[in-house]
């Protein structure tokens, strides 16, 4: 496993095969992937074009990788705030407040249906809610949806609470054809999360 920059400088090698430059994309979205690893790779590909035949469009890695990293480079800073205050507390010995600790909470259980806008949008809603303490839901700035996924965007916000594993009994075989076609680039109509 290699560190996120450093996969990323393989995205964008234009003397790596195509082939080697999707696999780093893959490692970038493992490695940091907003909406659970499948839906930030669906993301990707359909924001910005990657297409079924790299060939076609080898800058579209490029606008990808690009796309993730801003979004990275938005939410690390607020780990790093949090891992100093961290310390602060210890030293004090106070008892850190989980409710301090930043979480992104935005998990998409179904590949297809995530939030369309550029990812470093929908972070900045993440951050701008977890200073404000505001209620809303920071895929699609809707109404906040605790428990179970937010009709609008797909986001789950604590899947440890949804009720049902995604996917549901009896589509597993469904959904592990449509990741096969997502994941080729053959991308078939996005469906609503069951
Ligand atoms: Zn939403």
């Amino acid at each position: 496993m290699t560190s996120f920059p450093a996969a990323a400088r393989r995205v964008r090698d234009e003397q790596e095969p195509l082939r080697r430059r999707l696999w780093a994309l893959r490692e970038c979205a493992l490695r940091f992937g907003p909406y659970g690893f499948r839906a930030t790779w669906h993301h990707l590909i359909v924001r910005n074009g990657i297409p079924e035949r790299l060939e076609a469009d080898p800058h579209s890695l490029v606008r990808a990788v690009d796309e993730l990293g801003e979004a990275r480079d938005l939410w690390l800073p607020q780990l790093i705030v949090y891992e100093r205050r961290r310390r602060v507390d210890k030293a004090m010995r106070r008892v850190p407040d989980p409710a301090d600790l930043p979480r992104l909470g935005l998990y998409c259980p179904a590949p297809e249906v995530h939030p369309g806008e550029r990812l470093a949008v929908v972070i900045g809603r993440v951050i701008e809610r977890w200073r404000t303490g505001a209620e809303f839901c920071a895929g699609c700035a809707g109404p906040h949806v605790p428990v179970g996924i937010c009709p609008t965007c797909g986001v789950c916000e604590d899947p440890r609470r949804l009720k049902r594993a995604y996917p549901p009994a009896g589509h597993r075989q469904d959904a592990e054809e449509r990741w096969k076609a997502i994941w080729q680039r053959r991308l078939p109509p996005p469906r609503r999360p069951q």
